[in-house]
């Protein structure tokens, strides 16, 4: 090894993972609650976690979310190569190890196409942040990403771009990707955009929407990055 190597291995990053099986069980059991609540239907949309060794699980491609079980879950490096499961892991797999790879406080990442969210996603219009609240939550408006198709090498950093100062962002003509500091975090995410989501597109049926006043924008941004920067990692 020369002096280099030394040298990088020192200035290796930490990262936001937890030990396999809770993370195996909270994908598990984040995959069925969203089926459950309705942000997807048939086999659509993925969930994942990252694990303390710096693998990722995720769920499999084409498999229906009420008999998914625990052995049909798949681990995959950063580079999406299986490191172990029996099933092909989901071929949306790219978005979410993106976003592992840009952030390293990451904990847990849901995909999702929830109604309201792909509304926007379709329309190409980010989803303003109607709620104080949502601010703390997602950092702001919801971004629409550029379209790039599924599967595509464009379309992981494409995303990730759209993450850095954000829990959330829209893929165009698509739907909605979150993330958060576990996988619970992260669905709770997707349920805080797709509620703001329906709230936004019902208030601006009702007449003129008000946006928060800008002080208190920046003030609720201010305590979205203190938590990001300072919580998320265990
Ligand atoms: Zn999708």
């Amino acid at each position: 090894m020369t002096t280099s190597d030394t040298t990088t291995t020192g200035d290796e990053v930490a990262v936001n993972g937890r030990p396999l099986d809770e993370v195996r069980t909270s994908v598990l059991e984040a995959a069925k609650h969203m089926y459950e609540r309705g942000l997807v239907e048939g086999t659509a949309g993925n969930v994942s976690g990252r694990v303390d060794d710096g693998t990722v699980v995720v769920t499999p491609s084409s498999l229906g979310y009420e008999e998914m079980a625990l052995a049909d879950l798949v681990q995959v490096d950063l580079d999406g190569h299986v490191v172990s499961g029996e099933r092909s892991p989901t071929s949306e797999k790219i978005v979410h190890l993106a976003a592992y790879a840009a952030y390293p406080e990451v904990g847990g990442v849901v995909h999702c196409h929830a109604r309201y969210a792909s509304m926007y996603a379709v329309a190409h219009q980010a989803i303003p942040a109607a709620i104080d609240e949502f601010i703390v939550y997602i950092g702001g408006d919801v971004p629409c990403c550029s379209y790039h198709p599924s599967g595509s090498d464009e379309l992981g950093p494409e995303v990730a771009k759209n993450l850095a100062e954000r829990s959330a962002a829209l893929m165009a003509n698509h739907g909605l990707v979150a993330i958060g500091k576990s996988v619970d975090d992260a669905l709770h995410s997707a349920l805080v955009v797709e509620h703001n989501a329906q709230i936004f597109w019902g208030a601006k049926l009702l007449g003129e929407v008000v946006a928060l006043p800008e002080k208190d924008q920046k003030n609720f941004t201010n305590v979205y990055r203190y938590i990001r920067d300072y919580t998320w990692m265990p």
